[in-house]
């Protein structure tokens, strides 16, 4: 087992953390973390069920019950301190996640401040929770609207940001008064759990944000979806994971939230800047490896553009240096497991065998069966699989169009609608395709689109709800109208 050099050890937690208790399994099992770099296994953690979930969801019911009286000044404070030890302690959050994740440490840092973004905006946001007065047909009534917390949430987070899609959840629940129980994902617990020692440094109740760590998914799962006092569940991961649960959640008539898979287009019209729009496509394609949910999974170019593209981009793409996350230098760290490079071998394969052409990369690295190199396809047909399915790797293929009709066409041709981008200098055109595209955001001559004051999410199979920004309140509050007679 490696050792992690932090400055505070004490953020290294290996047991889950329920009603402000750090405790093991009730039947003392641990799972391994391993580092996706070097497989080496970082720690052993504690390994959770169906019992445990329970009582974790029984304590946040308890929990909520005084926080909800609080006033949100008060809730606000404590959400604002969360936020501070996270920016103190962003080394340490960092190393965590690179060791458990494989993302370069620049990237983890960068996620580190942007997990951190949404506690403080959220202290901020929780504060501005409004009602209505709605004039009434009668004169003798007044009708009321009021904002109240939805109840115990259940969240449950993949491991490619380990750290921001619990925050983008959490915060907004319990800045408006909600309790959560959270399960992060298997491959990567620790940053959770290190989330859950920062809440209770920074003086969160005990209860009210519960870290349910196990290998187990279906048993925590089959808990957080069925269990009547869970009255929210909030998901992000794969669709195929999230139809299940939601589905699941059907027999209680939960609220739910899915923020699901995606298959990004940039579209690259001739009258764009050429170098803007490589640089681009490679920022939204390379992030974390490729496994991201934004990420763009198919670049469509104009014709007559076509071919300086290809080559630009992929003279850029021949200088990354892939790597060990820690390593100085690196772009591009490992993906997640080997059967994640398997899959994206398979993708790469399959439209070979279909006629594209490599113009880099295209296997699996001899660093070892996580590391798969930065890889450019070009001559893509839309029989290809990776026209179709989330590459989640460093695959850029890039597919050809002729006119902006067919481009809008062959973007929208996916049941996936998270976010799309294009590069364009033309204002007219920006504005026609801006609304034409089936997605929930769209970039335009920028990829970096997430910030906590955006609303985030998508439309189609990509999901539903939204997080971040004032909407992001929305989905962790019940309406109440309250009808006032005899005045
Ligand atoms: P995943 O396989 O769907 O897993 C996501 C989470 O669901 C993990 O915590 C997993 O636990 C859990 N899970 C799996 N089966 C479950 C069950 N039956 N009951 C309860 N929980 C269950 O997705 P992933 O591979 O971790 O993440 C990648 C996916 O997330 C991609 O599709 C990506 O696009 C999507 N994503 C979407 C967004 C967005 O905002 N739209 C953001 C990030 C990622 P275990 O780890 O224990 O299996």
């Amino acid at each position: 087992m490696t050792t992690l050099q932090l400055k505070d050890a004490g953020l290294l937690k290996t047991q889950a953390y329920v009603n402000g208790e750090w405790l093991g399994a009730d039947n003392g099992n641990t799972f391994a973390v391993t580092n996706p770099s070097t497989g080496e296994v970082i720690a052993q953690v504690a390994d959770l069920g169906a019992a445990e979930t329970n009582r974790a969801i029984e304590a946040a019911e308890t929990a909520m019950q005084s926080w909800r009286q609080k006033t949100a000044k008060e809730r606000s404070a404590v959400l604002r301190k969360w936020h501070d030890l996270m920016l103190e302690n962003q080394e340490d959050l960092a190393i965590i996640m690179t060791a458990e994740q494989g993302k370069i440490l620049a990237e983890s840092r960068g996620e580190v401040a942007y997990g951190a973004s949404y506690a403080e905006w959220f202290a901020e946001e929780g504060k501005r929770v409004y009602g209505d007065v709605i004039p009434n047909t009668t004169a003798d009534r007044r009708s009321v609207v009021i904002k109240q917390p939805i109840g115990v949430v259940a969240a449950v987070t993949p491991w490619n940001f380990p750290n921001a899609m619990i925050t983008r959840k959490a915060a907004p629940a319990l800045a408006v008064g909600c309790s959560v129980v959270l399960k992060p994902a298997a491959e990567t617990p620790l940053s959770a759990l290190a989330l859950a020692e920062l809440a209770e440094r920074a003086g969160l109740p005990a209860g009210l944000f519960n870290v349910v760590t196990g290998i187990n998914a279906p048993a925590i799962g089959e808990q957080l979806t069925g269990n009547p006092l869970v009255k929210k569940f909030s998901f992000t991961g794969s669709t195929p994971v999230g139809k299940q649960l939601m589905a699941l959640c059907a027999t209680t008539v939960k609220r739910t939230s899915m923020e699901l898979g995606g298959n990004a287009p940039v579209l690259v019209f001739a009258d764009a800047d050429l170098d803007k729009a490589v640089a681009g496509a490679i920022g939204t394609k390379f992030r974390n490896a490729g496994q991201t949910c934004i990420c763009a999974n198919r670049i469509l170019v104009e014709d007559s553009v076509y071919d300086a593209f290809v080559e630009k981009f992929t003279a850029k793409v021949s200088e990354f240096v892939l790597g060990d996350g820690f390593a100085e230098g690196t772009h591009i760290g490992p993906l997640i497991t080997d059967k994640a490079s398997a899959k994206v071998q398979d993708l790469v394969d399959d439209a070979v065998a279909k006629g594209a052409a490599v113009t880099v990369g295209g296997q699996v690295d001899a660093l070892g069966e996580n590391f798969y190199q930065p890889t450019v396809l070009a001559n893509l047909s839309n029989d290809m699989r990776v026209s179709k399915e989330e590459i989640f790797g460093p695959v850029a293929p890039i597919f050809r169009f002729s006119d902006e009709a067919e481009a809008v066409k062959m973007a929208n041709d996916t049941e996936f609608g998270l976010a799309a981008y294009m590069f364009t200098e033309n204002m007219s055109r920006t504005w026609r395709v801006s609304e034409a595209l089936e997605y929930g955001m769209v970039g335009v001559n920028e990829v970096a689109i997430s910030s906590e004051m955006i609303p985030f999410g998508g439309v189609k199979e990509s999901g539903q709800g939204r997080e971040g920004s004032k909407y992001g309140l929305d989905d962790y509050l019940e309406t109440k109208y309250i009808c006032m007679g005899g005045i």
